[in-house]
């Protein structure tokens, strides 16, 4: 069965090296550069080693984080999502078959984002973009991200919210007060990462953002990041307090919002998946290399449901969306 994943993350050596050097300056920024960092860096056998012992036949590629906006001097942002788009277009080049690609765009300054995004889809053949947490401290609904929005909606490309290092003010005060690595992972992978990107979900339909661009896809992983059981809730609460809205905050995010599996390989959380998206809406992933190729496959193996739908989670609604099977250009 073709297996197509699509939060599968790379972050290439001299970029790697790159972002310290930035960093030594005194920035700050959304990823971690040391974090298996040998895994990230290899778009080459040991990661088509591991795709093939788990049958996974496509990785679409993304950087993790917002490494472009690491550049105080914004402008600096610019080449280095340019030269970074180029090198992992290099590598798609190399294995077409295997791997696809999602833009990483230089958000500090929009203009540049949506004009290097048309870029990287129409002469690169990347897919799509992948935006990490907050950029600037503001999320995709302010205004000033408009054009990244309009663009990705013109080039019928979408965009993969994951989440990022939340703001040091957001960690002080929500998750700190436990022992070092306990606090990070109560901040991140395991409550805080999921809770924000929600939210980010979230203030895009509130906004109006979705309703100006009624056509934008938005991907989400971890099963939904939670999205999957609010949505009645936010029906109650949301919908009846933005009369502003043309449709109910629930079917904004089922007409516009996909969601993968990363990183999630147990039933409950894709039942409930499964009973609020529909099986349409839902797209394997597994989030290598922080998460085992082999377990997402096991998980996906296992699955209840009827093998026309284990297709679709498999490759078939990846394929659709990312028109990843045709030979159609934009
Ligand atoms: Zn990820």
């Amino acid at each position: 069965m073709r297996i197509v994943a699509l939060e599968e993350h790379v972050f290439l050596n001299s970029f790697a090296d790159e972002l310290d050097r930035v960093r030594d300056r005194g920035r700050t920024g959304t990823f971690p550069t040391g974090l298996k960092r040998d895994l990230l860096g290899d778009v080459g056998q040991s990661r088509l080693d591991s795709m093939d012992e788990a049958g996974i036949t496509v990785q679409v590629l993304s950087v993790p984080g917002s490494g472009a906006a690491l550049y105080a001097q914004r402008e600096g942002g610019i080449d280095y999502a340019r030269r970074y788009n180029d090198a992992i277009a290099e590598h798609v080049r190399r294995h077409p078959d295997r791997f696809r690609a999602f833009a990483h765009l230089p958000l500090l300054t929009p203009d540049a984002a949506a004009t290097e995004l048309e870029r990287a889809v129409r002469d690169l053949g990347c897919c799509g973009t992948m935006i990490s947490g907050m950029n600037d401290e503001k999320f995709l609904d302010d205004a000033a991200f408009d054009p990244v929005l309009a663009a990705a909606e013109a080039l019928d490309v979408p965009i993969y919210i994951h989440p990022a290092l939340p703001p040091a003010d957001v960690r002080a005060r929500y998750y700190d007060g436990f022992a070092p690595p306990l606090a990070h992972a109560f901040a991140t992978s395991g409550w805080g990462w999921h809770a924000e990107t929600a939210v980010h979900v979230v203030r895009l339909v509130l906004s109006g953002a979705l309703d100006r661009h009624p056509r934008l896809k938005i991907i989400v992983g971890h099963m939904g990041e939670g999205l999957t059981t609010m949505l009645a809730r936010f029906d109650a609460w949301l919908t009846p307090r933005a009369p502003h809205l043309s449709r109910s905050v629930s079917q904004t995010i089922l007409d516009q919002v996909t969601i993968t599996t990363s990183g999630f390989f147990s039933l409950p959380p894709f039942m409930a998946a499964l009973l609020a998206f529909g099986v349409d809406r839902i797209l394997f992933s597994v989030d290598y290399p922080f998460e085992s190729n082999r377990q997402a496959r096991d998980f996906l193996d296992a699955l209840p449901i009827a093998p026309s739908d284990l297709e679709k989670i498999a490759h078939g609604n990846a394929d659709r969306l990312l028109r990843l099977t045709s030979l159609e250009r934009r």
